[in-house]
């Protein structure tokens, strides 16, 4: 199979849904290395950013982010919105506009819908960690057109076992993983020779605990997008398995 890169068939507005641990930031990674026009969003990202800068939003934020609950809807819509408007692909349609029928647009009861914004008919993208929520997907309906939602799904155990054998080192972020990236020498960074170590948020109890956080919330977000035909279940044990049947979706 090539890898090179290949024109999208139609714009195409992703959403990866998946468990923790099954490789979504891999898959994101490929999809924008074969689809050029694709760029991701991540709502994580767009948060941290806000936190770092000290916004009123960051702040606001930061309670939530760190005891690991979902921040408001309100505030993940609104940052999500503001980042599509700002790249050019969310236009707020003015309600003075010069278009030609703006004249039902008169009355301060249309004043909403003339505002509505309008999607860039070539826009094309993949939302990394939003919607999270069946309401958020609601809310999200309202702005973009959604049009591949693609299901991750690896074994359980599968992703418990993977977790196992990952050991990091701290000072650098390097990640190794003893069935298929091991260190060298084991136990060692490869580059300096310090010792691995295991995360304390790797233990198995604190993953089976997200997991089953995950099944419970990701249920109702699953079944939004499946009533409206764009929910695509891509199934495998590794990352490399996954990616070829995605592709194809796409
Ligand atoms: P993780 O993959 O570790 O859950 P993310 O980078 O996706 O991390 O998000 C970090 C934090 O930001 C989440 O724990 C949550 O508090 C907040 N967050 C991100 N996306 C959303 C969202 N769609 N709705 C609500 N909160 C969110």
């Amino acid at each position: 199979m090539s890898h090179t890169a290949r024109q999208l068939k139609k714009a195409a507005r992703i959403i990866l849904v998946g468990a923790p641990g099954v490789g979504k930031g891999t898959q994101s990674e490929r999809l924008l290395a074969r689809f050029p026009q694709l760029a991701s969003i991540s709502s994580g990202d767009l948060l941290r950013e806000n936190v770092r800068r000290r916004t009123q939003l960051g702040v606001q934020a930061e309670a939530a982010m760190q005891s690991g609950n979902l921040v408001p809807d309100s505030m993940i819509l609104g940052l999500i919105s503001s980042e599509l408007t700002s790249k050019g692909w969310l236009k707020p349609s003015s309600s003075n506009s010069s278009a030609p029928n703006s004249s039902t647009a008169s009355t301060s009861s249309s004043q909403s819908a003339a505002s509505f914004p309008q999607i860039s008919p070539t826009a094309s993208f993949i939302l990394d960690g939003f919607p999270r929520t069946a309401t958020q997907a609601t809310s999200l309906d309202a702005l973009v057109p959604v049009n591949f939602v693609v299901q991750l799904v690896t074994p359980p155990s599968v992703i418990l076992a993977r977790i196992a054998s990952r050991w990091v080192h701290e000072p650098s972020g390097r990640v190794y993983n003893t069935d298929f990236h091991a260190p060298k020498v084991p136990g060692k960074d490869d580059i300096t020779g310090e010792p691995l170590t295991q995360r304390e948020d790797d233990s198995i109890d604190t993953w089976k605990q997200r997991l089953r956080k995950f099944e419970e919330t990701s249920r109702a977000l699953l079944e939004h997008y499946e009533r409206r035909g764009c929910l695509w279940r891509v199934e495998g044990k590794s990352s490399d398995e996954i990616t070829p049947p995605a592709v194809r979706r796409i």
